[in-house]
């Protein structure tokens, strides 16, 4: 089976747009399983018209919170300078520490210095991962990271085990993986693992700029890729430089259409639409398709 990644370094730039695009043009040619990895911001489920009620979802845990244990602690204030993310405050009136939930990262130097082993690290519900299957015949899983909480790049792994332990059960052949935008840990965990990874960017410069840096990530894992810019015709100048700095790697643009816009707005994947974008979007899917599968 093959893992195709979709990523871009600067987030509205279309990378959801693509993916749906891709899923269901590879679907229409062999079993695909697509993995909505963006937890921070989980759009692809929406951009096939799938709603959250369709999805069987399950709590995950996979992060980890400090835990006052009150009936041992002695109020020894030893554990107060102990926390680098200032989530330790002091709770005069029960002469005990108070720890914030949302500034915690669980990294246990609090429950190392506490001489009374008052702290405990105990494992929290941070999000939830589940699976649907899309009007297009394929399965897509999606998670979501909880309000405030930490630990996206574990979802992103626990969400990809799920897809692969999906994608083997029914005998997939291609996994499309929508990234996070950016460059932190849900971005690696993404495409760590992946055959073939398809960067978007739009023609501004701050794109191109985050399309350089996350360029740097896919690079340093030495995974194939290729470059798509979208909205190519809103800056032609600033799409020619791109394409030069793409060189061989270049996938193709896709134009700025006004049908992809309604597309969206009606929550259907760009190429069940009738519009040049969809064209150009089969052309791309194409010229994927011979990479990814190049011997
Ligand atoms: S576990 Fe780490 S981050 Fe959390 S309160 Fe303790 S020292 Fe601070
Ligand atoms: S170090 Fe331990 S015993 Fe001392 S105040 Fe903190 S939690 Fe309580």
């Amino acid at each position: 089976m093959k893992t195709l990644t979709i990523l871009s370094g600067k987030g509205g730039v279309g990378k959801t747009m693509l993916s749906s695009s891709l899923a269901v043009l590879f679907a229409k040619q062999t079993k695909v399983v697509a993995c909505d990895c963006d937890v921070d911001a989980s759009n692809l489920a929406l951009a096939l018209g799938i709603e959250e009620s369709a999805f069987e979802w399950q709590e995950i845990e996979t992060s980890e919170k400090a835990k006052l244990i009150e009936e041992k602690c002695n109020g020894c204030k030893k554990c107060l300078q102990s926390c680098v993310f200032s989530a330790i405050s002091w709770n005069e009136e029960k002469n005990k520490p108070e720890f914030n939930r949302f500034l915690c990262e669980g990294c246990g130097a609090c429950s190392l210095i506490c001489p009374e082993n008052a702290i405990e690290i105990e494992r929290v519900k941070n999000g939830r991962i589940g699976s649907a299957k899309s009007m297009y015949g394929f399965t897509i899983v999606s998670g979501q990271l909880k309000m405030g909480e930490a630990g996206s790049g574990k979802i992103v792994d626990a969400l990809k085990e799920k897809a692969l332990a999906i994608a083997e059960k029914q005998r997939a052949e291609l996994l499309i993986c929508d990234s996070a935008a950016g460059i932190s840990c849900p971005v690696i965990a993404s495409i760590r693992g992946s055959d073939f990874v398809v960067a978007v960017t739009e023609p501004s410069p701050a794109s191109f700029r985050d399309l350089k840096r996350a360029l740097q990530i896919v690079n340093y894992f030495n995974i194939p890729y290729g470059i798509v810019i979208n909205k190519w015709d809103i800056n032609k100048e600033l799409s020619e430089e791109i394409e030069r700095f793409a060189s061989d790697k270049f996938l193709g643009r896709i134009s700025y259409d006004k049908k992809v816009i309604d597309a969206i707005v009606n929550l259907t994947p760009v190429v069940e639409t009738e519009c040049k974008a969809a064209k150009e979007i089969v052309k791309i899917k194409g010229r994927v398709k011979t990479q990814l599968y190049k011997p």
